[in-house]
């Protein structure tokens, strides 16, 4: 790695240490070296191929729940094989020593859950459970219902009361979950040290996070690839791969 790259790194390692209370902002970016594409890479992404409010609609689920779970299935094996990379690793564990005390993200892969992260703010829910929009029932990912669906392609059906299980994730035409949307918000106005990771600030709301935590005085670090709106009011890009980024500061202690 060159000079600047080090000298970067020792800035973001000075601003954690006096950080009081940091918290990392996540998007696709993260999670595409465990091999999730970003839904919006052009060729690559899910949405490119389908046109999103023909599948990914609460109406489709609805109306047409073949074809929801028909787009919904390879995008759920893909996150089911994926595994954490070192950038959800590190970030755990810099939150299992304090160091971070929250993570917001935009992904649904539970690539931070997996890696261990706990105080994890799902802003676009994950698929992690299921809910049955009938009668409330809710499964988790490692329910017998959601494995037989990953593996045999048998839609997953209530037990309660036979209606289809939707995954919690937000589709089109479906609110931000509220006490995520606030929780993300809380963390907004508390934090001194705002670190966006992957992600190019594009999707609205969850992008506004950044701009409420920097009009509060927090600063900011972003560790993405693509320009971003709120590159301007940054104290510190870092345009790098987030795995050598957060590999760089593994041992990072108080
Ligand atoms: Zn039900």
């Amino acid at each position: 790695m060159d000079a600047l790259f080090n000298a970067k790194i020792n800035t973001l390692r000075t601003l954690l240490r006096s950080s009081n209370h940091a918290v990392v902002f996540t998007g696709a970016g993260i999670s595409t070296p465990s091999g999730i594409p970003d839904f919006r890479t052009p060729q690559k992404g899910l949405w490119t191929k389908n046109n999103p409010m023909e599948v990914a609609a609460l109406s489709v689920f609805k109306r047409h729940p073949q074809r929801f779970f028909d787009w919904l299935h390879p995008l759920l094996v893909q996150s089911t094989n994926a595994k954490p990379n070192l950038a959800h690793e590190v970030i755990a564990d810099l939150q299992n020593k304090g160091i971070i005390k929250a993570v917001i993200t935009q992904n649904i892969d539970m690539l931070h859950q997996h890696a261990g992260s706990t105080n994890v703010i799902a802003v676009h829910g994950t698929l992690g459970s299921y809910t049955c929009l009938t009668c409330s029932h809710k499964v988790q990912e490692d329910d017998h219902l959601i494995i037989d669906f990953v593996q045999n392609k048998n839609l997953p059906i209530c037990p309660q009361c036979g209606a289809f299980l939707k995954p919690d994730v937000i589709l089109f035409e479906e609110g931000l979950p509220m006490h995520a949307w606030q929780a993300a918000q809380e963390e907004a106005y508390q934090t001194d040290l705002l670190m966006v990771v992957g992600s190019s600030l594009e999707v609205f709301p969850a992008n506004q996070i950044p701009g409420i935590a920097f009009h509060n005085q927090a600063k900011l670090v972003i560790n993405t690839f693509s320009t971003t709106p709120m590159d301007q009011s940054a104290h510190l890009l870092l345009p790098y791969d987030v795995t050598h980024v957060w590999a760089a500061i593994a041992d990072l202690e108080r």
